[in-house]
């Protein structure tokens, strides 16, 4: 601005030209093809994604996150938060050059799960004969550190058109109502951006999605999960991911090391909070019981159960090997790796506006008891990056309200069914109303059974 002053009074004639271009420079850096606003694992993904597209390397970019930039220096300790991640997950992150970051560092593979009921026999595995590595235990620092890491260098490069801002809280959004408008990003400094796609990917509480004023379905589960690193009483090979549903909700530990799993326990929210302060040899106890104890069971589905199982040996369709694995035992658990979280569920009837998408839990939010939040989010990543780079091969404008259409369309195929179906498992296995708990028993059992029908589920998990 003074060096504005200085010019004006030496040259009259100079001075509107370089008010103009001074004016344009502000604005046109304020403008971004895209933004991103928000960096979570998701949102940096997409950046990420788009920032290493060959076909929209010209785009000019702009990542927004509110939190400080990461500087996770992994220590020998494991974090408390850690995601199953899917092998199409792990094949995005590869193709993104990210993957390897993590390999460097340290992810556990799943290759066996098993899932049982607490109020009966009912049970199901997976294995790694049927399914080379079901799923990757990462920890959510790792994976967002690695994504960071090639975001930084991508942005490092000379030519670069993405930008990283941290530290940029968001204010507000100013959303076009029509094909001709921008986005308006407000930030709580005062500075604004504006961009001709807003990809909102600002986790469960979006501001964005407010601001589009979409309908959205949620509810809050009366549930909280407690999450710990936990060490095994054994040392043993850890590849197994174990859930147990117990009435009051699953109990999970996915492997980390031979000696280390990490504990993912949804329960209801007063046992949550008793539980999360318990003394660490009583919160062992806790966990331990909630594996091994034996639930009141209802007589009839206990006789049902044992003659569907005779029947399906009979029939020679029961080829599944129905003894059941004990879950580890647990003796002890890392300090300060406890912490508790709220579930809930949530789902967007669009997820798309003029100029505007919404990804990951900004559009869709599920309970943890089918680790697929995240890899929900990967996916909305992968084909949204795909819908505007065929926009752009084509030459259409890239906040395209058709292709916006044509992302909100095919994302919801694949998540609606996922999102609703998580959810009416959880209501299934809330309950210990018998005819129910029969239902879900003998219907586990026959899925058990039936090594096709696994393998269909794994297919659907893994996607
Ligand atoms: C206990 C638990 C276990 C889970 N386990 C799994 C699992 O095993 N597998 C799986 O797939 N999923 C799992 N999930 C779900 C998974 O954690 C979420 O789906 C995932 O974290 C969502 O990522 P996101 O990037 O969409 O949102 P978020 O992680 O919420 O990121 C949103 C980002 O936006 C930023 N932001 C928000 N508002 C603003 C603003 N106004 N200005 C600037 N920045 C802003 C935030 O700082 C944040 O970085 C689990 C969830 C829980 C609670």
């Amino acid at each position: 601005m003074i060096r504005l002053t200085k010019i004006i009074k030496i040259n009259n004639t100079k001075k509107y030209f370089i008010l103009k271009h001074f004016c344009h420079t502000e604005a046109s850096n304020n403008h971004h093809d895209i933004i991103v606003a928000g960096g979570g694992m998701v949102g940096s993904t997409m950046a990420l994604a788009l920032g290493k597209n060959s076909i929209l390397n010209s785009k000019k970019v702009l990542l927004l996150e509110g939190r400080p930039q990461s500087k996770i220096a992994i220590s020998e300790t494991y974090s408390k938060r850690v995601s199953a991640i899917t092998p199409s997950s792990v094949e995005l992150f590869e193709s993104l050059g990210a993957w390897k970051h993590i390999q460097q560092v340290r992810y556990a593979p799943v290759n066996c799960m098993q899932v049982w009921d607490g109020c009966s026999d009912a049970q199901i595995t997976f294995n790694h004969d049927d399914f080379e590595n079901l799923a990757y235990i990462v920890e959510n620092n790792l994976i967002l550190q690695s994504i960071e890491k090639e975001l930084a260098s991508l942005a490092a490069g000379d030519n670069s058109s993405i930008k990283l801002f941290y530290g940029a809280k968001i204010k507000s959004y100013d959303l076009p109502t029509s094909k001709e408008g921008v986005a308006k990003v407000t930030l709580e400094d005062g500075t604004t951006f504006t961009c001709d796609l807003l990809i909102g990917a600002d986790g469960a509480n979006s501001r964005i999605r407010n601001a589009m004023g979409v309908h959205y379905v949620h509810w809050n589960y009366d549930q909280r999960s407690i999450v710990a690193t936990l060490h095994l009483a054994d040392d043993m090979p850890n590849t197994t991911a174990w859930q147990r549903f117990t009435p009051d909700g699953p109990i999970a530990l996915l492997p980390l090391t031979s000696k280390l799993s990490s504990l993912v326990w949804s329960t209801t929210s007063e046992n949550a909070r008793k539980i999360s302060k318990l003394p660490n040899d009583q919160f062992v106890d806790a966990v331990n019981e909630a594996f091994f104890k034996q639930f009141p069971r209802d007589q009839l589905v206990d006789n049902l159960s044992k003659g569907m199982t005779d029947l399906l040996t009979k029939l020679n369709v029961n080829q599944n090997n129905n003894v059941r694995q004990l879950p580890p035992q647990i003796e002890g658990v890392d300090e300060g790796s406890r912490a508790v979280f709220p579930v809930g569920f949530g789902h967007c009837s669009n997820y798309v506006n003029h100029g505007v998408a919404l990804i990951g839990d900004a559009a869709h939010r599920v309970h943890p008891l089918a680790g697929q939040g995240v890899n929900l989010g990967f996916q909305d990543v992968a084909l949204l990056t795909k819908l505007i780079e065929e926009a752009v091969y084509r030459g259409s404008k890239i906040g395209n309200f058709a292709l916006l259409k044509e992302y909100e369309r095919k994302s919801q195929i694949n998540n609606v069914p996922t999102v609703f179906g998580i959810d009416a498992l959880h209501k299934l296995y809330s309950t210990t109303f018998m005819p129910l708990v029969l239902v879900r028993s003998l219907g586990l059992q026959a899925v058990h059974s039936l090594p096709l029908v696994k393998k269909l589920i794994m297919k659907y998990a893994q996607r």
